[in-house]
């Protein structure tokens, strides 16, 4: 699938629309999920144009890799649920049709604040 630049986050990312930023690097931009699943539902999103986990993997620098990593880290301390700060929270990114993926730009869910239950229904 080749990546949409008419996509949400797209958007998000060159201004076009608002976010609530949470915070911004080189590398990612992180801001709240306009429609939360718990009480906190952040997303984190590189910067670069991959449209899914796969397409990062496959074509993404290494410093581009470190910065998304990092980046969810950095995100999960700010918002006070990293194991450091907090009780800790889940990572997911859905990827394609079979894995619920609505936004074609790849993006980490952070989810916390609570117990976050049963990892899939
Ligand atoms: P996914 O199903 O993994 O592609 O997740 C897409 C997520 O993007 C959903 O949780 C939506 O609520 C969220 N979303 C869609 N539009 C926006 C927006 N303008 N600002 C923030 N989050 C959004």
């Amino acid at each position: 699938m080749s990546y949409d630049d008419n996509n949400i986050f797209a958007k998000i990312l060159r201004g076009e629309i608002p976010c609530k930023k949470i915070y911004e690097d080189d590398f990612v931009l992180s801001f709240h999920d306009i429609n939360p699943q718990k009480a906190i539902h952040a997303l984190v999103i590189p910067k670069g144009k991959y449209v899914d986990l796969d397409d990062f993997i496959q074509n993404a620098s290494p410093e581009e890799m470190t910065g998304l990593l990092k980046g969810i880290n950095i995100v999960s301390k700010k918002l006070g649920i990293s194991t450091e700060n907090g009780n800790g929270y889940r990572a997911l990114t859905n990827i394609g049709k079979d894995g619920g993926q609505e936004v074609p730009h790849l993006h980490f869910h952070l989810f916390g604040g609570e117990k976050i239950g049963k990892m899939v229904e």
